[in-house]
């Protein structure tokens, strides 16, 4: 970067044990990706500096352990608070760098704050249980206390909440953190960093460090003093993660999907394409629950495709800050965007119909930027790459089925096990569908598969542990089982 380039850009210091502070290693740069300008830079933490806002989160984790919950709860409101004040604001910041639509930004915004919310509650009723023993003189009290020190490690395509759900339920545990926020997307979550540090959230008790995984969140990994790593990104990233780290730890990994739709010949169709288009295109398709593959009953199939082109078809691409309301935005960076076209070529060239999109919107304002129209292929089969890997962009594949038993060994057909979507009005379709779908979350008749009181997880190749509900809190937690012996006779004279 030229001085000149240097001097349009500003520079954003980390956060260590209650401090603001540059780093004696390189910068980032941080790129706007809907004009490909540079817009500010961060620091590249050395393992040096990581290793400093380990121990501020060990020096901070006794005292923020001992708080009581309702103390903790009270600063978790004041979190939300501030966040809610604030969500113009950081919304805007969240577009900049990551290039979904304003509205859509602030609107993750204010689901960070309820998630402040929602965990402040869950706080005060960290309930333990009391277990007869088969002998009288004893009793087992089970409590919960929190880890200790936890490593958060996040994605870009969400990058206010995924850092917020760690941060909400560790500090509503009792645990301290050191975040490590994604390099593409830096700039959100030191802004909401800077809300916890403006409501007093005592020093040490959350760092964060910014860099390369490679440099900054292998090194949380493989510390000895971290005792939890809660990670959400690629299952490649996940896997050497738990292959990496050199002592035994907790880890809660949230991995990545290849999330099928089935629409049955029972399925009320306008709703189902509200849903498909929905969760194929939001936030341009970089979501682990995309819907990635669509299987639609064969008599609704051609209904069904052409309703989806419409609906592609209606929804606005636009740069998210000269348009807020538009339906999609810019990709974050060009490696979603030539996924995207790759997937696209790869379905293509195997046979497959394109329905909608296929290539970059057309006008000046999208000369630079990551934007690509949202694509509908039809006709595919496993064969392709669009119905067996995450795509992260704004494309769908699409296939017809002749029989429910084919549709849900087809959507089970993948390594993953994050999110699948299943539309009908038939009550056994939806038994048979339900039970039989290997996933962590199924949505019927809905595309919404995670919200903050229910938990959320993958199995499979898609992760392990949970977040959001109580039993995203338990990951903060050990249990610890207190057996006591009483002798009552010593009472009685
Ligand atoms: P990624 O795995 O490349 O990176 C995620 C984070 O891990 C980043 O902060 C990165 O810097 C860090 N990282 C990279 N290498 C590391 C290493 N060796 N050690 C420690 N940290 C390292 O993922 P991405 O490209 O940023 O995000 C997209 C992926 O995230 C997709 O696969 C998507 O499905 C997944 N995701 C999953 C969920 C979920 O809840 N299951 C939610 C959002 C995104």
């Amino acid at each position: 970067m030229s001085r000149d380039q240097e001097n349009r850009v500003s520079a954003r210091d980390m956060y260590i044990g209650g401090d603001w502070v540059s780093s004696a290693g390189e910068v980032i740069e941080v790129e706007n990706p809907a004009t490909q300008e540079v817009i500010a830079t961060v620091p590249a933490a050395t393992p040096a500096e990581v290793d400093r806002a380990i121990s501020a989160a060990r020096q901070g984790f006794e005292d923020w352990s001992s708080r009581s919950p309702v103390e903790r709860a009270a600063t978790l409101k004041r979190i939300a608070a501030t966040i809610s004040e604030r969500a113009q604001d950081i919304g805007r910041v969240m577009t900049e760098e990551q290039g979904k639509p304003l509205n859509e930004a602030i609107g993750e915004i204010q689901k960070l704050a309820d998630t402040f919310i929602f965990y402040a509650e869950e706080a005060v009723r960290i309930h333990g249980e009391i277990i007869p023993n088969s002998d009288n003189a004893y009793q087992s009290l089970v409590v919960h206390e929190p880890i200790g020190v936890v490593a958060a490690i996040t994605p870009w395509n969400y990058p206010a909440e995924l850092i917020g759900w760690k941060v909400a339920a560790g500090l509503a545990a009792g645990c301290t953190l050191v975040v490590k926020p994604p390099a593409l997307t830096p700039l959100t979550p030191l802004a909401i960093m800077a809300c916890l540090h403006d409501v007093g959230v005592p020093p040490g008790v959350v760092n964060m460090v910014t860099g390369s995984g490679a440099v900054v969140g292998q090194r949380l990994i493989e510390s000895p003093d971290v005792d939890k790593i809660a990670f959400t990104g690629s299952s490649e990233v996940g896997l050497q993660i738990q292959q990496s780290a050199r002592q035994i730890k907790r880890m809660s990994l949230e991995l990545g999907g290849n999330c099928p739709l089935i629409v049955t010949s029972r399925a009320d169709l306008n709703d189902a394409v509200k849903g498909a288009a929905r969760r194929s295109f939001r936030n341009c398709g970089q979501i682990c629950i995309a819907i990635n593959r669509i299987y639609v009953a064969r008599d609704v199939y051609e209904p069904f495709l052409d309703k989806l082109r419409h609906a592609a078809d209606a929804l606005v691409v636009d740069d998210g800050i000269a348009n807020p309301s538009a339906d999609l935005g810019a990709l974050c960076s060009s490696e979603p965007l030539s996924k995207t076209k790759a997937h696209l070529a790869d379905a293509l060239a195997k046979g497959a119909r394109l329905i909608a999109g296929g290539d970059v919107p057309e006008g000046a304002r999208f000369e630079k930027g990551y934007f690509f129209r949202p694509t509908i292929v039809a006709d595919c089969n496993h064969g392709m790459m669009v119905m067996t890997e995450e795509t992260f962009g704004p494309l769908v594949g699409v296939t017809p089925y002749d029989a429910l038993t084919d549709a849900v060994r087809l959507a089970n057909d993948t390594p993953f096990g994050l999110a699948s979507y299943f539309y009908s009005k038939d009550l056994d379709e939806m038994r048979y569908a339900t039970r039989r779908l290997a996933y962590g979350n199924v949505a019927v008749n809905n595309v919404d598969a995670g919200i903050i009181n229910a938990p959320y997880g993958g199995w499979k190749q898609s992760g392990i542990g949970h977040e959001h509900g109580r039993e995203g809190l338990l990951e903060y937690l050990n249990i610890k089982h207190i057996r006591l012996c009483f002798a009552e006779e010593r009472v009685v004279t």
